[in-house]
């Protein structure tokens, strides 16, 4: 994925070489928005990112952010003019080595003209200068850039990066990234990937990420401020890197607690998913007042509220199931959410089945009674529950539900094979609900379109999942699983 940076002269004569034969008729700007239903602004066309260079400094008393960002990536049309989502401060623009026109427009779109147009096809580097306090930005009326008391977070979903890189803001765009940002000394600053070097100079110190496997704009995360940094080896060898707000309080002991599980429980979840996709895992807990937890790629996001009624390895196990289901592979449209909940979800009930707190048959059970006929549960479609309904509770238990029924209609041998097959299928890519009722029905031999229509999209409660039939119990008839509080208290999920 990562192409080569191509000498700015070198890749001027190359453009004028293919610009020849087009009419200027073909050259068109191009669209705001990369074609999602559910956030019809989100992303823009005409290109394809490869990486993100992004070299910053952070001043966390006056939340100042200021740097460089270089974006290498290749047109696929041609493109008189492009946009990237951005909301900071833009002092200069290069495209190619040459500067270029710009302009911002609509609640998040920098407009970006090169001097000279782009054919279809052409690698292009985009050098953005930048500067701006975050937390005094916003679009559509929030902001997601986190302000703490040490620093700020940038952490959430379906948007983050505007607040603090120019990107191609859809997860069906991923890149791979660099991240290297120079804090005053005693300050740190948390990222994705490998930390590749740290440095010191003048009384700022320089911290430098790296990332290279594709990753999705949502899950690049930025975190500056006093932190505690561990680093440990899983026993299945997967380097492990995680980060402590050094203000956490009463929360510190359960967080680490909890946390500090991540190398035994990716080892553990190698078990049911596969090979870890990542060359190094971990989580950090700011000192943020925000209540989710979001599966930034290898560098989980947890709020310390998470553990604020103890150390919690369910939210842990769920963060962690992602990085197979959602960030290995990635989401097609924000439509298929269901592949990174439902799944994420069932993670948990099968990490309860082994602490011997319930097992997924009864963690089903418990839910599907949980909820009456009537109740607006079973009004959400978790296979296309619309952008109000993408982080609603139905999307989790509901599609739950949806694989422990997959499970009973394709039988174990089948279900546990397609649950380690699907990340290996499309690793690193991007995938859709159908194109997953598709691999389903390949691996189990099975026509599944009536199961897949009756649990993802049909607005009423189905029979039950094991059998069928339709239970008249209630909550107050089936046994509350012991794991169920730690995996309600996880429903504090993403959003702004
Ligand atoms: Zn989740």
């Amino acid at each position: 994925m990562h192409r080569r940076i191509f000498a700015p002269g070198a890749l001027a004569a190359a453009s004028l070489l293919l610009a020849v034969p087009a009419s200027a008729a073909t050259f068109a700007p191009g669209a705001p928005g990369i074609g999602d239903p559910y956030y019809p602004s989100y992303g823009n066309g005409g290109y394809d990112v490869s990486h993100y260079d992004l070299r910053l400094k952070y001043q966390p008393k006056t939340d100042e952010l200021e740097g460089t960002a270089t974006v290498l990536a290749k047109t696929t049309q041609d493109l008189s003019s492009f946009d990237l989502d951005f909301l900071l401060d833009v002092s200069e623009v290069r495209v190619n080595g040459v500067k270029a026109g710009f302009a911002s427009s609509g609640e998040h779109e920098l407009v970006v003209t090169p001097k000279t147009p782009l054919p279809k096809g052409t690698p292009v580097t985009v050098v953005v200068r930048y500067s701006g306090v975050p937390s005094t930005k916003s679009a559509y009326g929030f902001t997601t850039w986190h302000r703490t008391p040490d620093g700020a977070v940038a952490a959430d979903e379906p948007e983050s990066a505007w607040w603090w890189f120019p990107s191609n803001d859809h997860p069906s765009d991923k890149a791979t990234y660099d991240v290297s940002v120079a804090v005053p000394d005693g300050t740190q600053a948390i990222s994705n990937g490998a930390l590749t070097s740290t440095s010191s100079k003048l009384g700022w110190t320089r911290y430098t990420w790296r990332q290279d496997k594709p990753q999705a704009t949502y899950l690049a995360t930025l975190a500056l401020g006093r932190f505690d940094i561990t680093t440990s080896t899983s026993e299945g060898g997967v380097p492990v890197i995680n980060a402590y707000s050094k203000d956490l309080g009463d929360n510190d002991g359960a967080a680490r607690a909890s946390v500090e599980r991540t190398g035994e429980l990716v080892d553990w979840l190698s078990g049911y998913f596969g090979p870890y996709p990542f060359a190094t895992a971990g989580g950090y807990v700011p000192n943020t007042t925000t209540g989710y937890a979001l599966e930034t790629q290898t560098r989980v996001y947890y709020s310390p509220k998470q553990f604020a009624a103890g150390s919690n390895t369910s939210v842990v196990v769920h963060e962690l199931a992602h990085q197979w289901y959602g960030d290995d592979v990635s989401l097609k449209g924000w439509k298929d959410i269901w592949i990174n909940e439902g799944f994420a979800r069932y993670a948990q009930w099968l990490w309860s089945e082994h602490e011997g707190e319930g097992t997924t048959r009864e963690l089903a059970d418990y839910v599907y009674a949980s909820h009456p006929a009537d109740d607006a549960f079973w009004t959400v479609k978790p296979g296309d529950p619309g952008a109000d309904g993408q982080f609603d509770l139905a999307v989790y238990d509901r599609g739950a539900l949806a694989i422990e029924a997959l499970r009973h209609a394709v039988g174990d041998d089948a279900f546990f094979t397609i649950l380690k097959g699907w990340p290996r299928a499309h690793a690193y890519g991007n995938a859709s609900v159908a194109d997953f009722q598709r691999y389903a029905e390949q691996i189990s031999g099975k026509p599944l379109s009536s199961l897949f229509d009756t649990w993802l999209f049909e607005p009423t409660k189905p029979g039950s999942p094991a059998t069928g039939a339709s239970l008249a119990r209630s909550a107050a008839q089936v046994t509350q699983p012991k794991s169920w509080k730690k995996i309600e208290a996880t429903n504090d999920v993403h959003g702004h």
